[in-house]
């Protein structure tokens, strides 16, 4: 199977094709065609390097509303450089989506900028757990419109001691979301999460 025959959109295909992508990754043509076809949650077990983020990106920029300014998409990632690496993916993936914003926010950084970044409208947030609930606490973000959450690195963000934040997200978001959950071991802990939150779960294991 070749990109061309997931159905994404033109305007990703094209800036894939820019990318050198060819043909799916492994894991790519499993969740491609979940993400496009249904809002059933996910479960997939995947180390890093193995394409997750156009596993989840591309399916879901394919679904977003480019015309509502809010936040639609929530992706979470343990650290600052992942948020940073996942946002610029996905800002190569719209190159030709122009009117689809991407911001990434996390801690560390001043929280001014991306404060007038979200204010200036983004359908995509990129965040660290820390960070993300800071701005959920500030009335900054607001989870009503949120249709998609990316939990990237499960795993790693439980080591990391970001569990109650995890909790505190997971709460403040709507019940409608899809929620698609990555990790690369799948511990008692991240089981409880897709336990607790999620609703009959596809689980896929690379
Ligand atoms: P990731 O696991 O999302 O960090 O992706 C690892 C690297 O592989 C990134 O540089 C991606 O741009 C690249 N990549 C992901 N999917 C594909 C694909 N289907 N074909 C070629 N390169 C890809």
């Amino acid at each position: 199977q070749n990109f061309q025959e997931t159905g994404l959109r033109n305007e990703l295909l094209d800036a894939i094709t820019e990318m050198g992508f060819e043909t799916p990754s492994p894991i790519q043509s499993k969740t491609i065609p979940h993400i496009l076809s249904t809002d059933q949650d996910l479960v997939a077990l995947a180390q890093t390097g193995t394409g997750k983020t156009a596993a989840f990106g591309l399916p879901i920029l394919h679904r977003i509303d480019p015309k509502s300014k809010n936040a639609q998409l929530l992706i979470l990632s343990p650290t600052r450089e992942l948020c940073i690496q996942i946002a610029t993916e996905m800002e190569r993936f719209l190159k030709y989506m122009g009117d689809v914003k991407v911001v990434s926010v996390y801690g560390g950084a001043p929280i001014d900028s991306q404060i007038r970044a979200i204010k200036r409208g983004a359908q995509v947030i990129v965040g660290t757990p820390g960070r993300t609930i800071d701005l959920l606490n500030r009335r900054v973000l607001n989870f009503s419109n949120i249709n998609w959450l990316v939990l990237d690195e499960a795993d790693e963000m439980l080591n990391m001691g970001f569990k109650e934040d995890l909790n505190t997200i997971l709460s403040s978001t709507s019940d409608e979301r899809q929620t698609l959950l990555f990790s690369a071991t799948m511990p008692k802990e991240i089981q409880n999460i897709a336990d607790n939150y999620m609703t009959n779960p596809l689980t896929i294991k690379m």
